[in-house]
């Protein structure tokens, strides 16, 4: 892990009475490039290009917040992402928090499947240090990129200890999410990110942090983390949707896969992303018997939105899969 120099000049020290904030590179929007042609509007971008420390670098002013570690885990598109990435961050959070007198820790992020990795985060970590995953819908070099500033506000709220024990959070455009609740709601806008009917926790802003409201929901499952170089076998978990004609037949060819032994690891649950409150096709409900019977277990939640009480309260499909493949990894 290195303190990195982010500029070419000569360096003032930093403030030894700063809160130290690690930050993580992952790649993303925030981390990517517009070719020539397009700079101004991104288009045509590559995600994951730039280093965390040149991110930091187009962020002035952070450095007056907190001292700052750098670290690139890796730099990629996060629709790439995978579960080994949520075991390398929470590794890396953990160790972070074991040293004395250390604040929190920002992850930039692309904004894809940030809810994926905030909300395994959120089930692998104690509720602690801050922990605040941010992105961007704008490349770096874009007119009026959100990146720099997203990255500002998410060291300000990881360096607050008014931030600790909150679990997992998302800042984005002024706003913090808790990981449960959040989701990216939209392609496009730069407001992408919202937090459903329960809304944000709280917004940071030119008057700093504010919460106004605390976290909802059940505490999630916590499984150990892994050992370091433990190859963990993940449970394969798969999502289908039920819709018009739905009949059952990729059900069938995951269940005819798995007893075959081509499918590896064979199938273990199905998160079926149901029409209304959670009704499915009755052409796939005879295939999800099926797999019942088969030992598979099957989840059915809302496909319009998040589950609504029970063991899922508060969590939508990506959600749901994210912990039973951690429950997967507890029983393994
Ligand atoms: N595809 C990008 C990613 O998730 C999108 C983004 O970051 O906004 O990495």
């Amino acid at each position: 892990m290195q303190d990195t120099p982010m500029h070419d000049g000569p360096r003032p020290a930093p403030d030894p009475q700063l809160p130290r904030v690690l930050v993580l590179g992952t790649g993303g929007t925030i981390a990517g490039v517009a070719p020539q042609s397009s700079t101004a509007t991104g288009a045509g971008y590559t995600a994951g290009v730039l280093g965390v420390e040149q991110l930091l670098a187009a962020a002035p002013g952070v450095q007056q917040h907190a001292r700052l570690q750098l670290l690139q885990v890796c730099n990629i598109d996060s629709k790439d992402a995978s579960p080994g990435l949520w075991l390398q961050l929470a590794r890396e959070v953990q160790a972070w928090r074991a040293r004395p007198g250390v604040a929190g820790c920002v992850i930039t992020h692309g904004s894809d499947t940030l809810e994926e990795t905030a909300y395994a985060l959120d089930c692998l970590l104690e509720p602690g240090a801050p922990v605040v995953l941010t992105a961007s819908m704008l490349p770096a070099a874009a007119l009026s990129a959100d990146g720099p500033r997203n990255l500002f506000d998410a060291v300000r709220v990881a360096a607050d200890p008014a931030a600790a024990g909150r679990g997992v959070l998302c800042v984005a455009h002024g706003r913090v999410h808790a990981a449960r609740d959040v989701s990216k709601e939209h392609p496009a806008r730069i407001d992408a990110f919202g937090s459903g009917e329960r809304g944000p926790l709280g917004f940071i802003g030119a008057g700093g942090l504010r919460f106004t409201r605390q976290a909802a929901g059940p505490a999630p499952a916590r499984p150990a983390l892994p050992a370091p170089g433990a190859q963990p076998a993940w449970a394969r978990v798969e999502l289908v949707c039920s819709h018009a004609g739905a009949d059952g037949a990729s059900v069938r060819a995951l269940l005819a896969a798995s007893r075959a032994g081509t499918l590896q690891p064979p199938l273990q649950a199905l998160v079926v992303l149901g029409t209304g409150g959670g009704t499915v096709h009755e052409q796939l409900q005879a295939a999800l018997d099926e797999a019942t019977a088969a030992g598979v277990r099957v989840q059915v939640v809302p496909r319009t939105g998040p589950c609504e009480g029970g063991e899922f309260d508060g969590l939508n499909a990506v959600k749901v899969r994210v912990q039973l493949l951690l429950q997967g990894l507890a029983l393994a």
